[in-house]
């Protein structure tokens, strides 16, 4: 099975946000912060789709909960909320998710938070009774 870097929680420097991060691969930037940096999903799940990162080396909401600073933490749910506002979508709704770990199936293992917004996304989970 191909490592994804969550299986210990350590940091892999090799994952692709750290990539762009590091400025190794582009990015369709949306905003960037002191701490944390804005980006288009590559393959956008809704009208509005944006990922938000932090700078630091955070594997999950896990080790960020844990680990940031509190200047950190600020500054990553204030840009969350302002990337929201200026795409528009504070008015209609939106949705922010965040995967930890395998049940998550969270797939870069780089702590980040998806927005989706821009139409009705429906139900929070897939199967929801499960
Ligand atoms: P997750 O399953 O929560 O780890 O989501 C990872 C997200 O990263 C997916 O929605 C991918 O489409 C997105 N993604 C992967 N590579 C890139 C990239 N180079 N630029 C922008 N988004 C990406």
């Amino acid at each position: 099975m191909k490592a994804t870097g969550l299986e210990t929680m350590t940091y892999d420097p090799s994952n692709i946000f750290a990539k762009i991060l590091r400025g190794e691969i582009p990015c369709k930037k949306v905003t960037e912060t002191a701490h944390s940096l804005a980006f288009h999903d590559i393959r956008p799940q809704t009208p509005v789709h944006v990922l938000v990162i932090p700078k630091g080396a955070y594997v999950s909401m896990d080790d960020f909960s844990a680990k940031a600073s509190e200047a950190e933490i600020v500054d990553f749910v204030r840009t969350v909320g302002k990337v929201a506002r200026d795409a528009g979508v504070a008015e209609s709704g939106y949705r922010m998710l965040s995967n930890h770990g395998a049940d998550a199936n969270q797939e870069v293992a780089h702590f980040h938070v998806h927005v989706f917004g821009g139409r009705r996304i429906g139900r929070m989970v897939e199967r929801p009774h499960d």
